[in-house]
């Protein structure tokens, strides 16, 4: 059988707390559509982190929540002690459709549902775990859910261009509080106000986080650290189904990796990021969480390998 999780040796391993929203997704794309189907950005990466850490999710679903949906994140071994259901309304909804190159999509629907009232009131077990990604949700409840925890090692932030424009001063407030904020290549030139990604990258970091990371979809990531600029590119992808949870398994892989080796320095980051463009290849290959479910530890690891070849260069 095979191990659950990533084994790297000699590391002092810790536990990563996951809050974003948990939801269900109608997806329209050029070649297919699935309707009611799990997503949401906590569910990617909590399902991403699963392969490397011990991973806790925080959250809320409504009336209509399958049990089955959670079923999916216990059979990765995801604890959901703090994903609440709310009787009295129904899980946050939303509708997306890509356009013909995949490079671009439409919201057509947001409906938060029981998300509207939501204030994370966190365990007092949970308040102590080291690594924290704050998911994909409104910043008003990412500020909510960080100030319950107690100290923090490393704080992740994803967010969205959704929140940009409909909330960025409350979004500048937690920025400022992340160690790593990570962002999309359109997200990060619209909140920089720059075209330019090297020069949006930089002002991002003057905005307060200790780094940035952003995303360039197909054609990789960039790591904008003090001690300086890390690229990566994509894995190459040839069965590209649905989008979908890409940014949120690619955040929730990277900081289960850096849990996983116990390090929070530029060398780890590197390695964490090949291990989240991995997870992110994966889960864009089938609609919902799907593919990231059947994907195994020796999938991901020959994936990594085959990464570390195509990046090589000579001396
Ligand atoms: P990604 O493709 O990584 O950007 O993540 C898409 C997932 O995020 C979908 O499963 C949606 O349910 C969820 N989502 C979409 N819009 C929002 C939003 N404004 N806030 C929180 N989650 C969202």
């Amino acid at each position: 059988m095979q191990p659950e999780r990533i084994p790297f040796p000699n590391t002092n391993p810790q536990p990563v707390i996951i809050t974003g929203s948990v939801a269900y997704d109608d997806i329209l794309t050029p070649h297919g559509s699935g309707t009611r189907i799990l997503g949401g950005s906590a569910a990617y990466a909590a399902l991403a982190a699963s392969f490397f850490s011990d991973t806790k999710i925080v959250g809320i679903v409504g009336n209509d929540f399958a049990e089955k949906d959670r079923e999916r994140l216990h059979s990765r071994k995801i604890d959901t002690a703090g994903l609440t259901k709310d009787e009295s309304g129904p899980t946050f909804f939303w509708r997306g459709r890509y356009h013909e190159n995949y490079n671009r999509r439409d919201t057509l629907a947001l409906e938060l549902g029981v998300f509207e009232k939501f204030e994370p009131k966190l365990p007092d077990a949970l308040r102590d775990i080291p690594f924290v990604m704050l998911g994909n949700i409104a910043p008003v409840v990412q500020l909510r859910f960080l100030e319950q925890m107690r100290k923090p090692r490393f704080v992740l932030l994803d967010s969205m261009n959704f929140w940009i424009d409909n909330a960025k001063e409350d979004l500048l407030n937690i920025v400022k509080r992340a160690d790593m904020f990570v962002a999309n290549d359109t997200e990060a030139e619209e909140l920089a106000g720059e075209k330019n990604i090297i020069v949006a990258g930089r002002k991002l970091l003057e905005l307060g986080p200790k780094c940035v990371l952003v995303k360039k979809g197909e054609h990789g990531a960039l790591l904008f650290h003090p001690d300086g600029l890390f690229a990566l590119p994509a894995f190459p992808v040839t069965e590209l189904r649905d989008p979908t949870g890409a940014g949120d398994s690619f955040a929730g892989a990277l900081i289960g990796t850096l849990a996983a080796l116990g390090r929070t320095d530029f060398d780890a980051m590197k390695t964490a990021m090949l291990y989240a463009t991995v997870v992110a290849s994966l889960t864009v290959e089938a609609f919902s969480c799907d593919r990231l479910e059947a994907a195994g530890v020796a999938e991901i690891q020959s994936r990594v390998n085959e990464l570390r070849k195509i990046t090589r260069l000579p001396e």
